[in-house]
């Protein structure tokens, strides 16, 4: 099964209402040790997504995936990576979408409104919609070509390393 959860570091925040929005469950948390990021990834079998190497050499360790996204990485290209390697789905379906700001579960009000169950905030699906599907469509085709292309450059080696879930 193809549904992964994730908690995304500090630096990542963007990444974080990401996933979220494509209706991963995600915690982030703006200050948060990384012994304790490491005990709910190991307690809740989360995956890690950080730009620390560190942090990822040490969830590696303990036998936690962790995945390093690197510091000028464009938001498609780190969906499209997360895709290739964990089956994310870069599908957007507004019922099965997370709250972006607390990872809540949103409840369809109207045709175009949902609201989040926990903070709630409400989501319309308005003129935003257009650049969350073009981001999607340039993932897509981003994921496509590393699929074509198969293990032959494009990625650095610390990722090839922390290899399959076994
Ligand atoms: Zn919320």
């Amino acid at each position: 099964m193809a549904y992964q959860k994730f908690i995304v570091d500090a630096m990542l925040g963007k990444l974080a209402r990401w996933l979220r929005i494509l209706g991963y469950d995600t915690l982030y948390f703006k200050d948060m040790e990384d012994w304790k990021i490491l005990k709910i990834a190991k307690n809740e079998n989360r995956i890690i997504l950080t730009r620390d190497r560190g942090l990822c050499n040490r969830a590696k360790k303990n036998s936690i995936e962790c995945f390093l996204v690197l510091p000028d990485e464009e938001i498609e290209k780190t969906l499209a990576l997360l895709s290739h390697k964990f089956g994310l789905l870069l599908d957007i379906n507004p019922d099965a979408s997370r709250c972006s700001e607390c990872n809540g579960i949103l409840e369809k009000k109207d045709k175009n409104l949902w609201v989040c169950t926990k903070c709630k905030k409400e989501y319309w699906k308005g003129r935003h919609w257009d650049t969350i599907t073009e981001i999607l469509i340039k993932a897509r085709s981003l994921k496509d070509s590393y699929e074509s292309t198969k293990h032959r450059g494009h990625r650095p080696a610390s990722r090839e390393e922390s290899g399959e879930n076994s």
